[in-house]
């Protein structure tokens, strides 16, 4: 690992140096290749004893600075003044291929001073998890953090049971998030809001640089990316589950996969997360949170925004006002393209609408409708046996042919499209506890077998049967659980 530190070139306030804590007797899970690759790491160095070891944290590499962090965060709206890398260790950043900078950490690797009561572990289950779950959403061509590798630890974590432990060193453009910054507001470190805000800036938005409001134009950045972020949530029927302020990255990407989950039947109030009692973080309600926490973004940037308090919160209301219009423009452009519609017409939305109201109304699976959608435009019918609309689609179907006809591609062309926007493999809920279960009794077949299938998840080919159906109702998981 080639590093190439700034964050922990930040002044000491910004974290706590911190080396992961060793564990007893780690052993491979995974190895990510092409990720090890893009990042210019030997994914066989990786795979040897070193690297087993770097993972595990029994090892800090050359050129590492390891750290834990500081933020803070509203977690399900409740403020929280200090939370910080409680389970994580920042071992530091490499620069990739494409030439961009990249977080390399590690999860699950031992006490921190933010622990708080916490034992900084990770069990084995939320780590399959968040590897299965970020590289299918990777592969979804949607911003994400990464899986660069698991390990198991040879220790037992205790939760409401005792569960065998594991690492994962994840990867990210930044773990910089909006709970950062509202600790640094919280505590009045306008000297240091600065320096994040310029640091992120250079990090994540360059084309910004040397703007007349720093502040601003992040704001504006982080509002954009969020709502084109979102936008391609719901495109897929990804429910992240724990939308707090802490989990929200300035860059753009998902993070914290704890009790994520893609709906199977399209249910928009749909919530999984065993903690999330009110439903705060359901389906619906992502776009609407996203705006929550951006507001907890702008009100972390008013000292910087302009000098005059009145000024800085009209600037930031602004800003702010901007979100939902942001937030439709990206969410029906997503759908327009899972309907096969190169064009946009007046019509579109309600056409989009009642598809999704026809949905919800038969409880229809929403991967496998909008793909059976795509082979009416053309091609085999291979997701026909395992799914077919129901009579009540026909006049919708018969709006949506009126609708296609009037654009000047043909029907491969825009079956075509349609095989590359909606999926036919996601990582159903049924699959990954299934997965989750085996690798507690050390069978880690179908984690391999999913996380390699899901890599290619526009492909349908014969023997991905038992992948593509959704769950029989016995096998439908009702909740999800952060593994914290
Ligand atoms: P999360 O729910 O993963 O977003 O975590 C929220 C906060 O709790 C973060 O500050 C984490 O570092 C911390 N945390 C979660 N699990 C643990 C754990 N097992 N030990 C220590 N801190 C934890
Ligand atoms: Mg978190």
């Amino acid at each position: 690992m080639k590093f190439d530190n700034s964050f922990a070139k930040l002044p000491q306030r910004f974290y706590v140096r911190q080396a992961p804590v060793p564990v007893a007797d780690p052993a491979l899970v995974r190895v990510n290749h092409p990720l090890a690759g893009f990042l210019g790491i030997d994914p066989a160095w990786l795979e040897s004893e070193t690297g087993i070891h770097v993972v595990a944290g029994n090892q800090v590499p050359d050129g590492a600075e390891p750290i834990a962090t500081v933020y803070a965060g509203h977690q399900f709206g409740s403020w929280n003044p200090r939370l910080g890398d409680g389970r994580a260790i920042l071992l530091g950043e490499v620069i990739a291929e494409d030439g961009e900078r990249y977080d390399i950490q590690l999860k699950g690797s031992g006490l921190t001073p933010f622990s708080r009561g916490g034992d900084g572990r990770a069990p084995l289950g939320p780590i399959v998890r968040e590897y299965i779950v970020s590289e299918a959403m990777a592969a979804l061509g949607i911003p994400t953090s990464r899986a660069l590798a698991a390990v198991t630890t040879g220790e037992y974590v205790y939760r409401e049971q005792k569960l065998a432990g594991g690492v994962l060193a994840r990867v990210a453009r930044s773990h910089i998030r909006i709970g950062t910054l509202q600790f640094f507001a919280s505590v009045n470190d306008v000297d240091g809001l600065k320096l994040l805000v310029d640091h992120v800036i250079a990090r994540h938005y360059p084309d910004q640089l040397g703007s007349d409001n720093p502040a601003l134009s992040l704001l504006e950045q982080v509002i954009r990316s969020q709502a084109s972020l979102v936008a391609r949530w719901q495109g897929v029927g990804f429910i992240h589950g724990v939308m707090n302020t802490d989990n929200m990255l300035l860059s753009g990407e998902t993070i914290d996969y704890g009790p994520c989950a893609f709906m199977d039947g399209y249910d928009s109030a749909a919530v999984y997360s065993s903690i999330d009692h009110g439903g705060r973080y359901a389906y619906r309600n992502q776009p609407a949170i996203a705006h929550w926490n951006l507001a907890c973004l702008a009100q972390t940037l008013m000292p910087l925004l302009a000098a005059e308090e009145d000024s800085a919160s009209e600037i930031a209301q602004q800003a702010l006002d901007s979100f939902p219009s942001l937030f439709m423009q990206e969410y029906f452009a997503v759908l327009r393209a899972k309907l096969g519609l190169a064009t946009s017409q007046p019509d579109d939305e309600s056409l989009a609408q009642d598809f999704l109201d026809l949905l919800e109304g038969s409880r229809c699976d929403f991967t496998l409708a909008f793909r059976r959608l795509g082979e009416l435009a053309g091609g085999a019918a291979t997701i026909q046996p395992m799914f077919d609309f129901p009579e009540a689609f026909t006049p919708w179907l018969d709006r949506w042919r009126e609708r296609c006809a009037q654009e000047s591609i043909s029907d491969a062309q825009r079956h075509e499209q349609m095989m590359a926007t909606n999926p036919a493999l996601i990582a159903r809920n049924h699959l990954v506890e299934a997965a989750i279960s085996q690798a507690y009794e050390n069978d880690f077949s179908l984690f391999h077998r999913l996380t390699e299938r899901l890599s290619r998840p526009f492909d349908y080919a014969s023997g991905d049967e038992d992948l593509a159906t959704p769950p029989k109702p016995e096998q439908i998981v009702q909740q999800t659980f952060c593994g914290t």
